[in-house]
């Protein structure tokens, strides 16, 4: 009390002068009291809540025992039934005060979804500082108090210096909290603290419809069942949740994601954020607002890395905006079986274009930081060799060697894990008699050994439990549970109930190895979610919902889409006059819609509501609406056939076939993903054939325009034709860019990603084996991988070979000239292939080894260089070993081939 003693009370205090010691005492002694009372009340507040949050656990772990026993009375299975069930007995066993508490905080969220905003930076600090350890803040607390005690006693002493430097101190204390709140979470730490029931919750990945309301009104905006998603994140302790709200809305999307990761905030203990995935294939493609681009099947088709690195790009952005930031995409998955349901989610059939498109991808969509809030977190998928069907089918059985699988199906995923990619999921079928989910040594031992991948693996949709239902390797559901976590599954696609986890919890205390590898794959989810900084922000911002669906984007999706397109033929018919008064019928099923363009994942899975493209995002333009739009002449539309039969309106289709100058036929397949895609016959439908060859019986001039996510056989159409256009799933923006072809305001300039086939039998790949093309084989293609025609003329010269002998392990340069010899710009994709003449296995005819995509001006000439390394000299050999053989190669660049001589 000597400072006491000290002060001279005739000081200005509050802007009043106050000469009387007693008044000054008083003054002092109640803001003081004010102070430490407001700091006891927080520090309080503060015990209480935590106190509470373990509380209230408890409750919910005595509901989960109910709901047990009553499942046990009730063996079900259908996972409505089980969400009923969990409603239910959360209802009626909780406290009505708590439900309606849950419910107005979630009527705020629901009513005012962009009030959010508001919230979020309190919201944010919360999160950070409910990371920081309990001693920490009870020091930080007593600190205050401490300081608030002190300071009263200088103001008191009125020592002007000695109050500046408590105050400097106070600030930097203050500081160095909040330093120390954002730094960053220690995952062993983190994992250290959690339970086995916290463990295998992060490793559970549920669709909303578990957390959804059951009889969901048209007018609730939001969709979650708050006591449903209490009990998830609860007692269930789930970390992970898929799947489009029944609203696509990127407003409904931040509701439903906010709601959760609130309820994260407010439920849980550890508050550890949740991720949230969904599949945006062809841009962010589930949501109402975003741009739909050309699926990845016709992004392979421009052979521009650009493009698939800008839509990657644009895909994170607004996925990220609506507040995902986790995308199942991409496809790496070699598209080498034609009847495949799934081809159009791949880059085609080339590794080499695989490999450099979905890397392009991959850097555009994550960047260099995925903390950063405009880029996602991807999924390499379906790991590894699920695009092999032997029957063509989806999910069905592959049979492939392991030097084939390492040649062509490995590659794709190397490149993938070396651009970063986050998470990879597993293949859905078999390969040798080995259910992907079952697989550890793809995925123990290729995966994460030799590929030295760091994130983590999800499993397909239900693919765990199929190991016991379907595939049969696994005895009990229990035993598929171990399996699958054992071979290197991290997180359960389950994704309708809480089977996966009831079961890892059992596995978990009595298998310590089954322990082991849970700590691993949590570790593994963690860190992924720390990469995306979900720990610091894990909620989706309002101001970002203006990053979606952007002009500039929808301008960059009908570049893509442009160069999508594929001229495949033209007998000089192509481009037609606009400016003329010529009559063109539009007609085929694919002629006025806009569904066909983009097929499944777009708004919906199977992509089938032709309503959704009109009400959503910006007009779009079926290829009919699109040439008129253009031509001066008469453009008519009338249908002729339906995909599966003839159409009312077929006589009069020949009639105004009749009485027109040109028919553009438009044919090709309805929408599919995934197993309704699966198809018989790979010859187009009869009913399109059928008009075809009427037209023909015409002679007028047919330009036939193919939109289709496979190549289906078109051949006796396509060699009737006069000019054939090939577009696989061009997006919305399709239609637009098929008609700027046709009439020359686009100089086409796509090639084929995939060997179109001429028959349905003997499907072969480019890149096909000698004895394929020998004595009575021959490998025929309708067009041949890489094909693809310009409005205007290209020749190459100068083929030149730094060397014709190289020594191992030295490169080898190789340039060529390129010049444009029309009349009209261009651009041209200049290929480079290479065979090895001979190998102690058998080797392609030839392979793509490098390629370049360049504009030339009409009559401008550009040298291309590339250089090939020993890496693009080597293949797998028989014990699986990447080796380099020495001996003759040939090089192939447009007309020219050189040779050279590899030596060792
Ligand atoms: C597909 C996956 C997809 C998942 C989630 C599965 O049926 O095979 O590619 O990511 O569903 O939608």
């Amino acid at each position: 009390m000597t400072i006491c003693f000290k002060f001279d009370y005739e000081v200005l205090l509050v802007g009043v002068h106050i000469n009387s010691l007693p008044i000054f005492i008083l003054i002092c002694i109640v803001l003081f009291t004010i102070g430490i009372f407001s700091e006891f009340l927080s520090f309080f507040q503060y015990c209480v809540s935590t106190v509470a949050e373990g509380e209230s656990i408890s409750d919910l772990n005595n509901m989960e025992k109910e709901k047990d026993n009553s499942m046990e009375l009730s063996s079900l299975s259908s996972s409505d039934s089980l969400d009923n069930l969990i409603g239910h007995n959360v209802k009626s066993s909780s406290n009505d005060q708590a439900i309606s508490n849950h419910e107005a905080h979630f009527d705020l969220i629901k009513y005012h979804p962009f009030d959010i905003d508001s919230k979020l930076l309190f919201q944010i600090d919360h999160f950070r500082s409910s990371r920081i350890p309990f001693f920490l803040k009870t020091l930080y607390k007593l600190g205050q108090i401490l300081i608030g005690y002190v300071l009263m006693l200088i103001i008191m002493s009125f020592n002007f210096w000695f109050l500046l430097s408590i105050l400097l101190g106070y600030m930097f204390g203050y500081y160095l909290f909040f330093r120390l709140s954002k730094q960053e979470v220690n995952i062993q730490e983190l994992l250290d603290s959690m339970s086995n029931e916290d463990k295998c919750g992060q490793m559970t990945q549920l669709g909303l419809d578990v957390i959804q309301k059951n009889n969901l009104n048209p007018t609730d905006q939001n969709p979650i069942d708050y006591e449903k998603l209490k009990f998830a994140l609860k007692v269930k302790k789930i970390g992970s949740f898929i799947n489009p709200p029944p609203d696509i809305s990127s407003s409904t999307w931040q509701l439903v994601i906010n709601t959760i990761q609130n309820a994260v905030l407010n439920e849980t203990s550890l508050k550890i954020p949740v991720i949230y995935a969904t599949d945006s294939i062809h841009g962010a493609s589930l949501l109402k607002e975003g741009v739909l681009f050309p699926q990845p099947l016709a992004q392979a088709s421009t052979f521009n890395l650009d493009i698939a690195y800008r839509i990657g790009e644009i895909t994170a952005l607004e996925s990220r905006a609506a507040g995902i930031p986790w995308n199942f995409n991409p496809v790496l998955d070699i598209g080498r079986q034609a009847l495949w349901p799934r081809l159009y989610e791949t880059y085609g059939e080339d590794v080499y274009l695989a490999s450099k498109m979905g890397y392009a991808y991959i850097l555009g969509h994550q960047g260099n930081d995925i903390k950063n809030r405009t880029k996602s977190a991807t999924c390499l998928k379906h790991y590894l060799g699920y695009s092999l069907p032997f029957n063509g089918r989806d999910r069905t059985p592959a049979y492939i060697p392991d030097n084939v699988l390492r040649e062509f199906f490995l590659p794709p995923f190397e490149a993938g894990v070396e651009a970063g990619a986050q998470t990879v999921m597993i293949n859905s079928a078999h390969v040798n008699d080995i259910p992907g989910h079952a697989n550890s040594y793809y995925i123990n031992d290729i995966l994460k050994g030799e590929l030295k991948f760091k994130g983590f693996t999800v499993s397909d949709w239900q693919d765990v439990i199929r190991l016991h239902t379907r595939d049969k390797v696994a005895e009990t559901p229990e035993e598929a549970v171990r399996i699958a976590v054992m071979s290197g599954v991290d997180m359960s696609m389950v994704p309708s109930d809480y089977s996966f986890f009831d079961h890892c919890v059992n596995l978990t205390k009595k298998n310590e190895k089954f322990l082991n590898r849970v700590n691993d794959a949590v570790t593994r989810i963690l860190t992924v979610k720390k990469n995306l900084g979900l720990f610091e922000n894990p909620f989706a911002n309002a101001e970002d919902l203006n990053k979606i669906g952007t002009n500039e984007s929808e301008e960059f999706n009908l570049e893509a889409a442009r160069e999508s397109i594929i001229l495949a033929k033209n007998k000089g018919i192509l481009p037609l006059q606009k400016l003329n008064k010529s009559k063109i019928l539009v007609t085929g099923p694919t002629g006025n819609i806009i569904r066909t363009l983009s097929s499944g994942w777009s708004y919906t899975w199977q992509g089938e509501s032709e309503d959704l493209y009109h009400k959503y995002g910006r007009p779009k333009l079926s290829i009919f609406e699109a040439i008129r739009k253009k031509h001066q002449g008469v453009v008519e539309y009338t249908q002729g056939v339906l995909f599966d039969k003839i159409a009312q309106d077929f006589d009069q289709t020949i009639q105004v076939a009749n009485n027109s100058d040109y028919i553009v036929l438009c044919i090709g397949e309805d929408v599919y993903a995934e197993l309704p895609g699966n198809i018989n016959n790979l010859i187009i439908s009869e009913s399109q054939i059928k008009l075809a060859k009427a037209f023909f019986d015409l002679r007028k001039p047919v330009i036939v325009v193919y939109t289709a996510g496979r190549p289906r056989v078109i051949t006796d159409i396509a060699e009737k034709a006069d000019a054939v256009l090939v577009g696989f799933l061009t997006g919305t923006r399709g239609g637009e860019a098929i008609a700027d072809v046709i009439f020359g305001d686009y100089n086409p300039n796509g090639r084929m990603p995939v060997s179109y086939p001429k028959y349905p039998n003997g499907y072969t790949t480019y890149d096909f084996k000698p004895m394929e093309n020998f004595e009575l084989n021959s490998v025929e293609h309708l067009y041949p991988f890489g094909h693809g025609l310009s409005y205007t003329e290209f020749s190459y010269a100068s083929l030149t070979l730094n060397t014709s002998e190289i020594k191992y392990p030295n490169d080898l340069q190789i340039k060529v000239n390129v010049k444009n010899i029309g009349k009209l710009d261009g651009k041209e994709t200049v290929i480079l292939y290479l065979n090895d003449e001979y190998g102690s296995l058998t080797r392609p005819v030839k392979q793509m080894k490098r390629f370049s995509k360049v504009f030339l001006k009409a009559g401008e000439t550009k040298q291309i260089d590339f250089v090939l390394t020993s890496k693009d000299l080597s293949f797998i050999n028989y014990n699986s070993q990447r080796v380099v053989e020495p001996g003759r190669f040939i090089v192939y660049v447009g007309n020219l081939t050189d040779t050279f001589l590899l030596k060792m």
